[in-house]
């Protein structure tokens, strides 16, 4: 045998992951049936490794391995043949070996061979006297080895095909993805990933229609990619809305785009169900030499996500956006770490002015996130990805949390000042908001009236009756409401007349366009005048300048937070800044 058919041979071994696993009683069964049938003391199905016979199965044998130098099942490996030796005694190769020394005189082994014809070992019988062997027993031999490899690839076969589709899965993915970098080196191939539908579409879609549709669904999707791949390949069930393919031999990749275009066209006309499912594919060209294959699917599920956001619903694998999903990712990753972590996460605070007495009396809790590798993040970045996820309702949690521990250490200083909140829309779908909420409250002996809770427009406007409900139960305790970002979104001010908010916070967009023209500053003076006649009071976002602060109060706007007046600052560095403001505005009055 040769080194490389040697190393194919391994790899195939190594691939059914069947060495050094524990005993099963579907292998045992037959080695037993193999010793009583020869009526001789020992039995095993033994592979063989680079230097080992291990054993997965034996009868009559205390230890689970002997060296592969002159074991015989090596040979049997080795040739793909049976192998008998009649009597140890007068063969002058095995003679001395580990076996002969250890007192045995008879052995066959029929070969365990793969369906691609690789020897994995044999399974043998061994006796202490010399012994004959009839052609019915050679027979029975081999039969029950082919049984052995029945069981093989059945236990393999297990845990690699999904029951709902009968395709390979994601593990045979990545093992076919490994094989291809040593069957078939230094070829590109270009594999695609098909996402039928989003989990959250899925998951309704199992509600309405029930399983047994999204079963034919996946059936007639693995039947169009069956086709598509032809004879050479298959299509692999990587995930419940997921499939992987290569694309056949001699595919352009220039012209590709098109194929998968007819492919999604043809599971839409399968599917029926055209608006409650957006099936995207995700493509890369790549040198399985140059790839694991777990960065393979990792990439493929990373353009995936680019194909969503495509008109086409076809991705070409980008690099410059997977270094986007990666740092989300990760940052996703590590967002319920630094919940856990003391110091990663603080908060900081922005004060908001009355323009009217120059009073402030409260200001706005903002999130900061030192990461421990890429420094501090910007939580315009951050929040939109963890509010996309359901530790939206930790960042929420914490951040309430921390402000209801400031106010009431200022109230044990004699501070009578408040906070105004962020909320994400996923906490208005918490089944326990209120209970919550309420609970913090009475922990820190905090008053309701202490709080502002902001959302943005485009939060509110998802909600549902349960949802306003909720605002409104937390609004009669006191506790105020204010509609963040106002303008940015698409409010229906019919709408907006049902929540229970008091505040409008106009978008800074808004207030630094005012110094771009007349135009802008009517549009500021309008959003003002508009809120006040629906009796809303007012904040502008965002004022830099002095200007921008004495126009706004011209305009009649009742309070004002911005760079102006204050950075956002740490909770120290706020109780100088104020104590500092007040005896200027004390000076000043
Ligand atoms: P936002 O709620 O509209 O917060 C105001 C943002 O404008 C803050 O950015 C603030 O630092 C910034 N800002 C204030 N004055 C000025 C100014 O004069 N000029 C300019 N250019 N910017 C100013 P930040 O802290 O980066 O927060 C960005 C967004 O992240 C917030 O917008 C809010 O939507 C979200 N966010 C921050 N903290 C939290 C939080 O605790 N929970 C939730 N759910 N969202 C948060
Ligand atoms: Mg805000
Ligand atoms: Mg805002």
């Amino acid at each position: 045998m040769n080194a490389s058919d040697e190393l194919a041979r391994l790899n195939s071994l190594r691939n059914l992951r069947l060495l050094d696993t524990l005993p099963s009683e579907s292998f045992d069964r037959i080695t037993r049936l193999v010793a009583s049938y020869f009526n001789l003391p020992i039995a095993a199905v033994s592979l063989t490794d680079v230097d080992r016979q291990w054993f997965k199965s034996k009868v009559g044998v205390e230890h689970d391995r002997i060296p592969r130098h002159k074991a015989p099942c090596a040979e049997v490996a080795e040739t793909g043949r049976m192998l008998v030796i009649r009597d140890f005694h007068a063969d002058n190769y095995y003679a001395d070996s580990t076996l002969g020394n250890a007192g045995i005189r008879f052995y066959a082994g029929a070969p365990l061979l793969t369906p691609d014809g690789y020897g994995l070992g044999a399974l043998c019988v061994l006796g202490a006297e010399p012994r004959n062997i009839t052609d019915d027993e050679m027979a029975t031999l081999t039969d029950l080895a082919a049984m052995v490899m029945d069981q093989i690839e059945l236990q393999h076969a297990v845990g690699r095909i999904e029951p709902s589709s009968g395709l390979p899965n994601r593990f045979q993915l990545l093992n076919d993805l490994s094989d291809l970098a040593q069957r078939r080196p230094g070829g590109r191939h270009i594999i695609s990933l098909l996402d039928l539908a989003q989990t959250a579409q899925f998951d309704s879609l199992s509600r309405v229609m029930g399983p047994s549709y999204l079963d034919s669904l996946i059936r007639s999707v693995a039947r169009i990619l069956n086709t598509h791949v032809g004879q050479d390949s298959t299509p692999y069930h990587v995930g419940p809305t997921q499939f992987a393919f290569f694309a056949p031999a001699a595919t352009e990749a220039d012209l590709y785009s098109q194929t998968l275009l007819d492919i999604l066209m043809e599971i839409e006309r399968q599917s029926d169900f055209h608006m409650t499912m957006t099936p995207s594919i995700g493509v890369m060209t790549f040198d399985p030499t140059e790839m694991q294959a777990e960065d393979v699917l990792r990439s493929l599920q990373s353009a995936v996500q680019d194909a969503r956001d495509s008109d086409t619903g076809i991705g070409w694998f980008s690099s410059a956006t997977d270094m986007r999903h990666r740092r989300n990712f990760r940052l996703l990753q590590d967002f319920p770490v630094a919940l856990e972590t003391e110091d990663e996460l603080f908060l900081v605070f922005q004060p908001r002015m009355d323009l009217d007495s120059g009073s402030v009396e409260i200001a706005e809790a903002l999130l900061r996130w030192n990461h421990p590798v890429l420094g501090p993040i910007s939580p315009a970045e951050f929040i939109p990805i963890v509010e996309a996820s359901t530790f939206a309702r930790g960042l929420s949690a914490w951040v309430i949390d921390q402000s209801l521990r400031h106010l009431a250490e200022w109230k044990a200083q004699g501070l009578g000042f408040k906070l105004s909140i962020n909320l994400s829309a996923l906490n208005l779908e918490e089944p326990d908001f209120f209970e919550r909420m309420m609970d913090k409250l009475k922990d820190y002996a905090v008053d309701p009236a202490c709080i502002e809770l902001e959302l943005t427009e485009t939060a509110m406007m998802k909600e549902t009756d349960r949802a306003l409900d909720l605002l409104q139960r937390l609004t009669d305790t006191g506790i105020r409401l204010a509609i963040d970002d106002f303008g940015t979104g698409y409010s229906s001010l019919a709408y907006m007349q049902k929540l229970p908010a008091t505040i409008v916070k106009i978008d800074r967009s808004f207030i630094t366009d005012m110094a771009k023209g007349h135009r802008e500053r009517v549009l500021v003076r309008s959003m003002i005048n508009l809120s006040h006649s629906l009796g809303y009071r007012v904040v502008a976002e965002g004022v830099e300048s002095a200007e921008a602060s004495d126009l706004l109060q011209t305009m009649g706007c009742d309070e004002i937070q911005g760079f102006w007046l204050s950075r956002p600052m740490r909770a120290d560095a706020l109780k100088d800044w104020l104590a500092d403001h007040t005896s200027r505005a004390s000076g000043l009055a």
